[in-house]
């Protein structure tokens, strides 16, 4: 199905601001010093606007689930002090009435909401003839269907000033993330629908502060349009996400660490330079697709071969010591082993199609 977004770019939305859009603020929302003295750290900082959780969608019921309404106000205010708009995560049209009333400056779609189509369809119809702008946070589980259909329906209901956040994804056998960053997904929502802005919230993607940078660096290498980063005035003491957010002294550094890229160059001897490695590297690759066809048209020989003696396509033995070799291999030319595995995963699961196919002749 054709994805087509009607959308405002970013820097037409009315928020100034230069290079990369960045979002900081709590998780959430505590009380109104600390919503002000935060405030006034970001506004220090080149942050474009403020977050703060209001609702907070907890795993568990009896954890902080946020101050509810009251908080608004408390915002605002703080946001209004400093010169700062300020966002924040709706999950039912209660939420929008709400901060619409308190004049809340932009909305965001939380992971788990965005994972419900019910739940953002019901968004998507209180925000009728409303003129926010959104943010839409990816689905919780890998699945970037789920994630453009919440962007399709809240843009369905008229709001053009729409943006996603990648927020990482849920992930049975990740270690060092809290959400598996899984960036293939992001880079290929921008194929897919190369006007629309991308965020990226290292914080939620991390868990933890010291891997913020890296994470950081990533996002400005893959031309993410802005940041969410999770700012708390004494994060040790935080009613939520304590390990992962920062001081905004800590976020200072972090800003100053930010180097945002641009897609290409003029300068002429980098143009000379592109362009030689670009055209050795199609070369290279015209070569791996022959090799590749070359391959496959072995697997169906394999198949045919076979069929003949009732033999199964799954070879486990065959299989394991091939990646095994393949991989020390690999490793032996400074590839990565990683890599390596799941390449052979993919060119295997391919071969086996081949020879299905071929099974299949008459
Ligand atoms: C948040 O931004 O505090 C939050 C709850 O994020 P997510 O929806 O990404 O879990
Ligand atoms: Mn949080």
């Amino acid at each position: 199905m054709d994805i087509q977004l009607d959308l405002i770019p970013l820097n037409e939305w009315g928020f100034p601001y230069e290079g990369v859009f960045v979002i900081s603020g709590p998780c959430s929302a505590e009380n109104p010093r600390q919503l002000m003295q935060t405030a006034q750290g970001l506004a220090r900082l080149r942050v474009h606007m403020m977050r703060a959780g209001i609702w907070k969608p907890r795993t568990r019921p009896g954890c902080f689930e946020g101050v509810g309404s009251k908080g608004l106000a408390w915002l605002k205010a703080a946001g209004n002090a400093v010169g700062l708009p300020v966002t924040v995560e709706v999950a039912k049209p209660a939420h929008v009435e709400k901060c619409l009333h308190h004049g809340i400056d932009a909305l965001w779609i939380g992971a788990r909401t965005t994972t419900n189509p019910f739940a953002v369809q019901e968004l998507a119809d209180s925000l009728r003839g409303v003129d926010v702008p959104v943010l839409v946070k990816n689905p919780i589980s890998p699945d970037l269907s789920l994630w453009i259909g919440a962007l399709e329906r809240i843009n369905q209901a008229g709001v053009r000033k729409l943006a996603a956040i990648h927020r990482g994804f849920c992930s049975f056998n990740e270690k060092v993330y809290r959400n598996k960053p899984e960036w293939w997904i992001p880079i290929e929502l921008r194929r897919k629908v190369p006007n629309l802005p991308i965020f990226c919230d290292p914080s939620h993607i991390c868990g933890k502060v010291e891997l913020l940078e890296g994470i950081i660096r990533k996002a400005m290498d893959l031309l993410f349009d802005g940041l969410m980063i999770e700012c708390h005035i004494d994060p040790a003491s935080a009613l939520s996400d304590a390990e992962q957010q920062v001081s905004p002294e800590q976020l200072g550094v972090l800003m100053k660490s930010l180097h945002v890229t641009q897609v290409s160059s003029d300068d002429p001897r980098y143009l000379l330079k592109i362009t030689h490695l670009r055209n050795t590297i199609d070369e290279l690759d015209q070569q791996l697709i022959d090799l590749l066809a070359q391959r496959m048209e072995i697997s169906g020989d394999i198949g045919r071969l076979k069929k003949l003696r009732n033999i199964s396509i799954l070879q486990p033995d065959r299989w394991q010591k091939m990646l095994q070799e393949r991989i020390s291999s690999g490793k032996g030319k400074g590839l990565d082993e990683d890599f390596i595995l799941r390449l052979y995963q993919t060119i295997h699961e391919e071969s086996i199609r081949c020879q299905e196919l071929a099974k299949l002749e008459e």
